[in-house]
């Protein structure tokens, strides 16, 4: 262990822990960003980086990709350290600091955000007969290859918002895309659901995929049932399938944490400051609990100058700093 105190280590280095990282250099803080995944950029980098994101102030539009570069230009332009590929396994109070254990090594930190999102993500996987027969060029859950679905006849199946942004952003590049939803009200924003009424994607609900079986052509048999019938059924044949029915996630790694931080379904209980019930222990993002708390990332990014300009007002009370950006750097 380095005799080398950090004061403030972020746990998580997805979009809002990048942007923690960039405004504790703007305080001045002395931190580290430590990241489990190779490279930086949470969600948006692992999970839709193609997706063109709506809802970040300033852009009318974003692809996840670039906002994730930006995120990164923004960071490098402080003075931290970010550790990739260690997930921390383990905090512990020692005397005034916290001892954080990753699988690589052990740190000393004043305070800690955790930004953990919802920790490691997976898709939640599509339960049907033969499902197993299917390969996984022909299944997938996650579209991170446009060029894989071009000039091709592609099913998307799920009801919410990225399963319709992955059918709006198909539309351009497959030759036809059906979207296939056990309900027949969709459950995105009201603009997205618009743009899907509006565009030539095909919608198949309300049905349920109930088998998936190979056929000529290299195509799977979509067999679904209509809901709420016996013998109702249609058949697509396609070239691919894209799921999007959400993502099981677990934060098994900070059950095993060495303080006993105060939960709310399975997120991080916080007060106004982000604070947790563990003084000088916050969260922010996704991982982050509060009434009324949105799991978007402006509003993640909002919570980082609260947090940050709370911890350094207590770890430094005689250098409060200047609201504006501008005065500080
Ligand atoms: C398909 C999809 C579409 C979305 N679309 C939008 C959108 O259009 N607009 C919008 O605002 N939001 C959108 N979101 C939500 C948005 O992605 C999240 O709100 C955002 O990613 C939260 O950022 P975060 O930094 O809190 O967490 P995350 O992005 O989840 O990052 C957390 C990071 O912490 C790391 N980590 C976890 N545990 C540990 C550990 N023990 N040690 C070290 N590292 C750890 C993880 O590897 C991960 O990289 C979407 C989400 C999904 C899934």
């Amino acid at each position: 262990m380095s005799d080398e105190i950090y004061d403030i280590t972020i746990i998580g280095g997805g979009p809002v822990g990048m942007f923690a990282g960039f405004y504790a250099g703007l305080r001045t803080a002395k931190f580290q960003i430590i990241e489990s995944l190779s490279e930086l950029g949470g969600q948006v980098n692992a999970l839709y980086p193609e997706k063109t994101i709506l809802d970040i102030p300033a852009y009318p539009a974003i692809s996840g990709r670039d906002l994730v570069a930006n995120l990164k230009k923004q960071l490098a332009t402080m003075d931290g350290d970010i550790k990739l590929n260690q997930t921390v396994v383990n905090v512990e109070k020692v005397d005034d600091v916290f001892k954080v254990t990753t699988n690589k090594g052990i740190t000393k930190t004043k305070a800690i955000i955790i930004a953990v999102g919802n920790g490691a993500f997976n898709p939640r996987k599509l339960s049907a007969d033969g499902v197993e027969t299917i390969s996984d060029q022909q299944l997938v859950y996650t579209a991170s290859d446009l060029d894989a679905f071009k000039n091709k006849k592609v099913l998307v199946a799920g009801g919410g918002d990225s399963a319709i942004d992955q059918a709006l952003m198909l539309e351009d590049i497959a030759d036809e895309v059906y979207l296939l939803h056990r309900r027949n009200e969709f459950r995105g924003l009201e603009h997205t659901v618009n743009l899907l009424k509006q565009s030539s994607v095909k919608l198949v609900t309300p049905y349920l995929i109930k088998s998936l079986e190979n056929v000529d052509n290299n195509q799977v048999r979509v067999h679904a049932k209509k809901m709420k019938t016996d013998d109702e059924f249609i058949d697509i044949d396609v070239d691919k399938i894209l799921v999007n029915y959400g993502f099981i996630s677990n934060n098994k790694d900070m059950q095993g944490w060495n303080v006993d931080i105060e939960e709310d379904h399975h997120a991080t209980k916080v007060d106004g400051n982000l604070q947790t019930n563990i003084k000088n222990i916050y969260a922010v993002g996704d991982q982050a609990k509060y009434d009324g708390k949105q799991t978007i990332i402006a509003t993640g990014f909002g919570e980082v100058p609260i947090t940050i300009n709370a911890i350094m007002n207590d770890l430094y009370p005689g250098n409060r700093a200047p609201i504006h950006s501008t005065q500080l750097s």
